[in-house]
């Protein structure tokens, strides 16, 4: 937490105490460059985040469902479960970080893609096939054609 009159981003923390009723944390803290006090509310992330299909239901986001997405695209590929794990936290993060309450499923493919990747270019592309949904196998020839021109660049 940066200090609101300094910048500096360390500070301790003097008090903590919890306030209405019980839903945030008070924190009191003190800047460990200038020595200048300031207080800090910390609160729980209870609003679910509703991932818009594309037919136009929602459904709340539920991380467990692209992870067994991200594990079938990683089969026989060199990649530990703790890298797929890893993917899996950093989509959250990212997600919640967006601050969005709704997120559609397009996007959270797009997100998934572009961890891929970085992690293995066969499960990504395994990946890409399935959540672009090709129509037949020359598009994904094509996807698969423009992929490697990109990695040109
Ligand atoms: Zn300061």
């Amino acid at each position: 937490m940066k200090c609101m009159f300094c910048g500096f981003t360390e500070s301790k923390v003097l008090d903590s105490r919890p306030t209405d009723e019980g839903n945030s944390i008070r924190r009191r803290r003190e800047c460990l460059k200038c020595g200048k006090r300031f207080t800090t509310y910390e609160m729980i992330e209870t609003v679910p985040i509703l991932v818009v299909k594309n037919d136009g239901t929602r459904q709340q986001f539920d991380a467990s469902k692209i992870k067994s997405g991200v594990v079938k695209s990683c089969e026989k590929r060199p990649v530990a479960m703790h890298d797929i794990d890893a993917l899996v936290n950093t989509l959250e993060k990212q997600i919640s970080n967006s601050l969005v309450q709704e997120i559609s499923s397009r996007k959270i493919g797009e997100m998934v893609m572009k961890l891929l990747k970085d992690l293995d270019q066969i499960a990504y592309i395994r990946f890409a096939s399935v959540y672009r949904q090709f129509r037949d196998v020359t598009e994904l020839a094509d996807f698969i054609k423009d992929e490697k021109m990109n990695q040109k660049d």
